[in-house]
């Protein structure tokens, strides 16, 4: 059985080693994320370049996913890089302070704070480890008491709870840096904080915009993580291609305790409206310094598989963990056994009530039935632009999906989609070449055996996008 699950890791300082991220590669890398909340432009286009030259060596396909940094709305510096902030004690938030922060307060890089809140609200500091409660706001001043304590460093993030922070989700430097991204035509790129449809439709036009000239349209990915994200997490799926649960700075906002559900809907959600999923953040958080996950973090990736996410991510402890490589290895063993214990049947109300006018859908739709009760050994799709098999990979099944497709592109952004494998082909004028050299291809690869049954969906003229209008039980000779 081959893993289903899809990996993402981050790249950073752990892995910037070519030979290391060859062997990151190799273990099992899906997707490649490029944070663009560290490094410049040229680190991540050297990157993007290292990484497309091994996949090619190493015959993977692997994804970039670009990760924009979005509005972090941060504490300024302090003289001696930090203070220690006590319990009772008051500390004041001030937009207008030019001079490094003390003991008593510090300036803001986000000048706005002073206008979003109002007496009793809670700010968080650093991820939550820091709590203030917002006493009066005086001008430019917002003065706090600490109701956690703990110590606090140049450049923390700030979030309220319960959110409400007006930060418009796309910053100057995200605007250069979603040019960057499209300079290496980056297969999926990620909007930290976006509130609404708007935010991400803005990001998706912007990102067109800059890979027009090369004629790339990056994949649109919508980071959940703010309060404000969760009403509206419809229209948002609706103005994207995915989403990313991106547990860190949602489990700020929100609280932590509402993270789990929250996470089983949008897997849910996601996947009912024929979009990608990926589970983030913390997953094997203990691995950054332990060559191996505490039993919390291999039942997180594994619940995750459970819920049916296209992928599981890792951040910190590939990009700046000992154990990047053992990293991986250990969260695909997880992911495999997962979906091996899962019973999955496709009695699902979302299956038997889909529905759908379009032809190339129906044919996918009908693929996954005829092959889940044949019980064949796999879905073949011929796609050009991938959707069929995202329409089959939407369904919970564990039929595996060869997709095969001469674009590269699609090749490419499939690497994210649960149970496909990707596969380049040419295309073919006539139908039953076609069908032949996708056979022979599988065959070679050890796929299929003399025997063995599966089924084929095609298109006919061949080698358009959206065309797949045949399906076809073969049986391998
Ligand atoms: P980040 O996003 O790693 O860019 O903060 C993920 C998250 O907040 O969980
Ligand atoms: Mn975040």
């Amino acid at each position: 059985m081959t893993r289903g699950t899809k990996i993402v890791a981050t790249l950073g300082p752990a892995t910037s080693d070519p030979e290391v991220l060859e062997r990151l590669i190799r273990a099992g890398v899906d997707v490649v994320r490029l944070n663009f909340s560290h490094g410049k432009a040229q680190d991540h286009i050297d990157r993007a370049n290292l990484v497309r030259e091994i996949a090619e060596r190493v015959g993977r396909t692997v994804a970039l996913m670009a990760d924009l940094q979005g509005p972090k709305i941060r504490v300024g510096k302090f003289v001696d890089g930090k203070v220690m902030l006590v319990k009772g004690e008051r500390f004041v938030l001030d937009a207008s302070r030019t001079e490094p922060g003390d003991i008593n307060g510090v300036g803001l890089d986000y000048k706005e704070l002073p206008r979003d809140v109002k007496p009793g609200d809670t700010l968080l500091l650093n991820d939550g480890l820091i709590v203030l409660t917002v006493e009066e706001v005086k001008g430019d001043k917002v003065h706090t008491i600490v109701k956690v304590e703990g110590e606090l460093s140049n450049n923390k993030g700030i979030n309220k709870q319960g959110g409400g922070l007006t930060a418009p989700a796309l910053t100057a430097k995200d605007m250069d840096d979603i040019r960057t991204a499209a300079s290496f035509r980056c297969d999926y790129l990620a909007v930290s904080f976006p509130k609404n449809a708007t935010d991400m439709e803005m990001a998706r036009q912007l990102a067109n915009v800059a890979g027009e000239s090369q004629r790339h349209k990056p994949a649109m990915i919508a980071k959940i993580e703010r309060t404000e994200a969760i009403p509206n997490l419809e229209s948002i799926l609706k103005a994207s291609d995915g989403i990313m649960v991106a547990r860190g700075d949602l489990a700020v906002e929100v609280g932590n305790a509402s993270v789990p559900a929250l996470q089983k809907r949008m897997i849910r959600m996601a996947r009912e409206m024929d979009k990608v999923v990926i589970t983030a953040t913390q997953m094997m958080e203990s691995m950054i310094l332990a060559p191996v996950p505490t039993r919390a973090e291999v039942s997180d990736v594994a619940n995750a598989v459970l819920d049916g996410t296209d992928a599981v991510m890792l951040s910190a402890e590939t990009a700046a963990g000992r154990y990047p490589i053992e990293t991986v290895e250990t969260m695909a063993a997880i992911a495999l056994e997962a979906e091996r214990a899962d019973d999955v049947q496709l009695i699902e109300t979302t299956f038997i009530n889909k529905k759908f006018g379009r032809i190339d859908q129906s044919i996918a739709m009908g693929a996954l039935f005829t092959a889940q009760h044949l019980g064949c050994k796999a879905i073949v799709a011929l796609t050009e632009s991938g959707s069929t098999a995202l329409w089959i990979s939407r369904q919970r099944s564990q039929v595996p999906i060869f997709a095969l497709t001469s674009q590269p592109t699609s090749l490419r952004r499939m690497a994210l989609y649960r149970n496909v494998t990707p596969l380049m082909m040419p295309t073919y004028d006539d139908r039953d070449t076609a069908l032949a050299e996708a056979e022979r291809l599988l065959v070679a690869r050890g796929v299929f055996r003399p025997g063995d049954t599966y089924a084929i969906t095609c298109g006919e003229p061949m080698g358009y996008p959206g065309g797949t209008n045949m399906l076809k039980i073969c049986r391998v000779n």
